[in-house]
C-alpha cells in the first residue's frame, strides 16, 4: 500500500489502509461515495504540499486526484473579454500558470512556484507576492459529500478570505472538481502589489510589468528562499509557510513588528517577524542536528532534514508556538492541514 511520506512534500506520514488514484471526475466522485456510502474515513490528496499526516498514516482511503483538462472558452487569439478557462482539480499549478505565460493570460503569474494541484487552491485560498486564487477564480465546481451532488460556487460564494475559504471552514465536505479561472489577456501582468518583487522587477509598487518576468523573478524570488521544490535541497521538504501571520488588534501588535491593515479594523502582522524575534532564527535546530527544524532559508519554514517524524516536527512547531505566545502573547496558528495529528 503505498505510503503518505512519499506523497507529501515534508516526506512525513505512514501508509493508508486503501489507496485509490482517481484520473477521471467519475473514478473521483465514485471513490468519495462508495467510502462515505461503507462509513470510511476519505482523505482527498492532491499533490501533498500542505499536509502533515501522523506517522501512524491514515486508517481509511486516500483518493488521489489525478484528473486532467485545461478548457479555454476561447482558443487562439485576443477576446476583449479575456479568457474563462476551467481546469480539472488535478492538474498542476505551476503548470498552469507556466502555461497562462506562454499564452497571454494574466492573473496568476506571482503565483508561480506554488506546488500542488489546482484543486486545492481554492481551499486556503493560496497567494503570494500580492495576489491570491481569489481574484481570479470566476466560480468551484465540487461535489458535496453532505448533499450528495454535484455543486458550483460563484466566487463570492465561496468565502474566500485571507487563508480561507468556506471550503476550508467545512473540512472534507466539498470535493473540488475543477476551477473556471477569469483571465484577461495580454503581455502586462496586473498591477504589482508586493514591495520585494517590484524591487526584483525594478518597477514601482502598483506598477505594471510583463508576465514572463514576473513569473521568473517570483521563482527566483522563491528559490532563494527554499520555496520552490528541491529534492536535493532539505529546505524545501517542507509545507512552504508552517503558520499563517495573525491578524490582531493594533495595540497587540510588538513595537517594530510589520502591521498591514485589515478592512475589518484589525492589522496583519507578520509570523515570520514574532518567530525571529522571539528567538528562532533561519536554521534553528540544525545545529544541534535535529531532525527538523527551520529552513535555513526562511524562518516560516519547518522542514525534515531526512531522518524527521511527524512526532519531531509537531514537537519543533509546538516549541515554535509557544515561545512567540511567551514572548508577545500572539497564538501562532498553523496553515498546513493536519491530518490524524495536532499541534
Ligand atoms: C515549498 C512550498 C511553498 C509553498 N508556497 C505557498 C505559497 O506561496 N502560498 C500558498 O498559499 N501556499 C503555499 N504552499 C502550500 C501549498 O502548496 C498550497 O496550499 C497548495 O495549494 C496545496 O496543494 P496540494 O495539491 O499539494 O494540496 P494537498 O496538500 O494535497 O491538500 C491540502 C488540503 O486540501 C485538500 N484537497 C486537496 N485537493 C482537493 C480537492 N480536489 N478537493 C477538496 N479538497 C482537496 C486536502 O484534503 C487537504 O485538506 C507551499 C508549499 C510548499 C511545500
Amino acid at each position: 500500500m503505498p505510503d503518505l511520506r512519499d506523497h507529501t512534500t515534508l516526506r512525513l506520514g505512514g501508509p493508508a489502509a486503501r489507496w485509490v488514484t482517481a484520473t477521471t471526475e467519475a473514478e473521483l466522485v465514485e471513490a468519495v461515495l462508495a467510502a462515505d456510502a461503507s462509513g470510511e474515513p476519505v482523505l482527498v490528496l492532491g499533490g501533498g504540499s500542505n499536509l502533515v499526516v501522523a506517522d501512524d498514516g491514515f486508517p481509511g482511503v486516500v483518493v488521489e486526484v489525478a484528473t486532467s483538462g485545461v478548457v479555454p472558452d476561447v482558443e487562439d487569439g485576443v477576446s476583449c473579454g479575456g479568457v474563462m478557462v476551467t481546469v480539472a482539480a488535478g492538474e498542476s499549478w505551476d503548470a498552469l500558470v507556466a502555461s497562462a505565460v506562454e499564452r497571454g493570460w494574466v492573473g496568476i503569474e506571482a503565483l508561480s512556484g506554488i506546488p500542488g494541484a489546482v484543486g486545492a487552491t481554492p481551499i486556503q485560498n493560496v497567494g503570494a507576492y500580492g495576489q491570491e486564487v481569489s481574484q481570479t477564480i470566476a466560480s468551484v465546481r465540487v461535489w458535496d459529500r453532505r448533499l450528495h451532488g454535484v455543486r458550483t460556487f460563484a466566487s463570492a460564494d465561496s468565502g474566500f478570505g485571507y487563508r480561507h475559504s468556506r471550503f476550508k471552514a467545512d473540512p472534507g465536505r466539498h470535493v473540488v472538481l475543477d476551477v473556471t479561472f477569469q483571465l484577461s489577456q495580454g503581455t502586462l501582468g496586473t498591477s504589482v502589489g508586493y514591495a520585494e518583487l517590484a524591487r526584483g522587477l525594478g518597477v514601482e509598487v502598483g506598477e505594471r510589468a510583463p508576465i514572463a518576468d514576473v513569473r521568473e523573478t517570483v521563482l527566483g524570488l522563491r528559490a532563494r528562499k527554499g520555496m520552490v521544490l528541491d529534492a536535493a535541497d532539505h529546505d524545501t521538504w517542507s509545507a512552504g509557510s508552517f503558520f499563517t501571520n495573525p491578524v490582531v488588534d493594533t495595540a497587540a501588535v510588538p513595537e517594530g513588528a510589520p502591521a498591514w491593515e485589515q478592512p475589518d479594523g484589525r492589522v496583519k502582522t507578520s509570523a515570520a517577524w514574532l518567530i525571529e524575534h522571539a528567538g528562532f532564527s533561519k536554521g534553528y535546530g540544525l545545529e544541534q542536528g535535529a531532525p527538523a527544524s527551520l529552513s535555513s532559508k526562511h524562518t516560516l519554514a519547518l522542514t525534515n532534514r531526512g531522518g524527521a517524524t511527524t512526532a519531531d516536527l509537531l514537537s519543533l512547531a509546538r516549541e515554535i508556538r509557544d515561545g512567540v505566545e511567551a514572548a508577545y502573547g500572539i497564538g501562532l496558528v498553523n496553515e498546513p492541514v493536519l491530518v490524524g495529528c495536532q499541534l
